[in-house]
């Protein structure tokens, strides 16, 4: 198995898709790696590009007070994103870039061995739990899977288009919060 050094030397140096030619800085993750609680987003933004840490955009910043508000303190999670690199513009990374990141987030998991994940937006549901689900149908319900448990919900970026999703993300991650409290 790879050490978290081997990650880190794999992710700084990874040229396996073109969006190694346009960051600044590759994003891994982070938070506790001890943790039991993962949350994975798409993919960094301009602001995680600019500074090597993910979700410190606006959506990173919802994203804070929402885990504020339900009590989540920072060592309770770890997060992480499908991608590693920035793509350009912030479109959603395609099939095969978010493909041959996959082991990287593999190896990441393997490591922390979460019990619960948590996929932020419609890309973490897609290649966490199911390739044809729809965010809008699944959202807000547990699917196992190899022995994780996994809540789909939208991703915070989508909040900040439209204001009503919020309502149904809090319901979401209180039920994360409900079965973190129950396991940790
Ligand atoms: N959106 C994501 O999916 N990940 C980030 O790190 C930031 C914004």
């Amino acid at each position: 198995m790879l050490s978290w050094e081997d990650i880190i030397h794999e992710c700084e140096n990874c040229q396996k898709c073109n969006l190694a030619r346009t960051r600044t800085n590759v994003v891994m993750g982070k938070g506790n790696v001890n943790s039991r609680l993962m949350f994975v987003g798409e993919g960094p933004g301009e602001q995680e590009d600019k500074q090597g840490q993910p979700f410190v955009g606006p959506a990173g910043k919802l994203l804070d007070l929402l885990l504020d508000a339900l009590m989540f303190k920072k060592e309770d999670y770890y997060i992480s994103n499908i991608v590693k690199c920035r793509p350009p513009r912030n479109r959603v990374p395609t099939d095969e870039e978010a493909i041959k990141c996959m082991p990287l987030l593999r190896n990441q998991v393997r490591l922390i061995r979460p019990k619960i994940i948590v996929c932020l937006g419609a890309t973490a549901t897609k290649f966490l739990i199911d390739p044809n689900a729809r965010i809008t149908h699944i959202r807000g319900q547990w699917y196992e899977r190899k022995g994780f448990s996994l809540m789909p919900t939208f991703h915070p970026a989508a909040l900040l288009r439209d204001e009503s999703k919020k309502v149904l993300v809090w319901a979401d991650i209180k039920k994360v919060k409900q079965r973190f409290n129950s396991i940790c």
